[in-house]
């Protein structure tokens, strides 16, 4: 037996949001537009939407100040603006951080009582609706009920729950164009990701989701060494984006292992790009879990024929060049922490304190 459950609309394709204005009309009567600092501007998202809230008469608040790894003080302000402006829905464009803050804020603005901590009760809180414009291809955000914040000790933690699935994601390849080669390259090694530790954890359960794992992992493993030769080919960003997305509709029904927490506190403390960290981790966490679950690692990562293949493939991006500057300290407090994380209960195999302790000082060198 098995089930999936997403209810976002997706709608894809150069030209998607003018193409659809309709339904942002459908989705509330004022908009509150959620970005980054730069990504929503020079992607030519921003621009478009202006154009279209100005023919269908939305009118709009901007708030374009989400950080990387957003924080819950960050979060926090953003909730403030949304609730004087009274816009009644939210739309966000940008990369996972801005579209992951824009959820917190939809759920906060309908609960003003909350603060962010409160967020991680695991109940289902009512959100307002939150329409998603990705500028990178990587999370996979816009198709999942997950929002990934910073706490103020630094520590990234994701909170998930079925009403922050966005109503609708619009995905335009043309807004990806403008990534330069290190995002491109750290976003789509986070889908990776997504796709191969989806499928560690699906473990071939559920075909539909076993079908978009080797899709979007297959898809990466062909396009991103070709996209890095031609960067300004969109067809190509086409195929990320949507690889991006379907790995995303895997973790939105798997989540994610220990790949992904191992990685947050190098993304938190060393400023590592969130789909680099990952990257970094994929190799030993895999070996690790071959230990116990050889056939499962050898299935979850086709077309890559064996964990070798895999490494080779991470390596031609030089992902380990720069060895990190990781005190004894941090890696005894982050080993402590990841060995807590509820990532591990469901990546099959040991992962306790000494496997991270020797995964961190492998980053380092020693
Ligand atoms: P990001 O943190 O949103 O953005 C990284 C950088 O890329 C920023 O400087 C951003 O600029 C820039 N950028 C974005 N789009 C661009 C474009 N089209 N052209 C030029 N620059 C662009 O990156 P991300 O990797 O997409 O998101 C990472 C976050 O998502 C992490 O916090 C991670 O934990 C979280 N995450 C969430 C999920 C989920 O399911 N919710 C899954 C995995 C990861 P601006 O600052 O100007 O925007
Ligand atoms: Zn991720």
């Amino acid at each position: 037996m098995w089930r999936y459950f997403l209810p976002t609309r997706v709608f894809s394709g150069s030209g998607v949001l003018k193409e659809n204005a309709g339904l942002l009309r459908e989705t509330g009567t004022k908009a509150f537009i959620v970005t980054g600092r730069n990504s929503a501007r020079i992607s030519g998202a921003l621009d478009d939407l202006y154009e279209i809230l100005k023919v269908i008469e939305i009118p709009h608040f901007l708030f374009d100040e989400v950080e990387e790894n957003p924080s819950f003080d960050n979060v926090e302000a953003g909730k403030r603006a949304l609730l004087e402006s009274e816009c009644d829905f939210v739309i966000a464009i940008g990369g996972g951080s801005p579209l992951d803050a824009a959820k917190a804020m939809a759920v906060l603005a309908k609960n003003p009582e909350l603060s962010c901590k409160e967020l991680y009760g695991g109940s289902n809180l009512m959100a307002l609706p939150v329409i998603a414009v990705p500028t990178t291809s990587g999370t996979g955000s816009e198709v999942t009920p997950y929002s990934i914040l910073t706490d103020s000790n630094g520590i990234k933690k994701g909170f998930g729950m079925p009403s922050i699935f966005p109503v609708l994601a619009l995905l335009d390849p043309v807004y990806t164009l403008s990534m330069p080669w290190s995002i491109t390259l750290a976003t789509a090694l986070d889908a990776l990701s997504h796709s191969l530790e989806g499928e560690i954890v699906n473990s071939a359960q559920n075909p539909l989701v076993k079908m978009l794992s080797k899709s979007a992992t297959e898809i990466i493993a062909r396009t991103l060494p070709l996209v890095r030769e031609k960067q300004d080919d969109l067809i190509l960003r086409e195929r990320l984006q949507y690889s991006s997305m379907i790995a995303g509709m895997v973790i939105a029904h798997t989540g994610t292992t220990a790949v992904h927490a191992a990685g947050y506190p190098l993304s938190s403390f060393k400023g590592v790009k969130h789909g680099m960290a990952n990257a970094m981790i994929i190799p030993s966490v895999f070996e690790r879990i071959a230990l116990s679950s050889p056939d499962t690692v050898l299935n979850a990562i086709k077309p890559f024929d064996n964990l070798e293949e895999l490494r080779k493939f991470l390596d031609r991006f030089d992902i380990w060049r720069d060895k990190l500057d990781i005190s004894d300290d941090e890696v005894l407090e982050w080993s402590t922490q990841s060995e807590r994380a509820a990532h591990n209960k469901k990546t099959p195999g040991v992962f306790d304190r000494d496997f991270y302790i020797n995964l961190y000082r492998e980053l380092r060198g020693n």
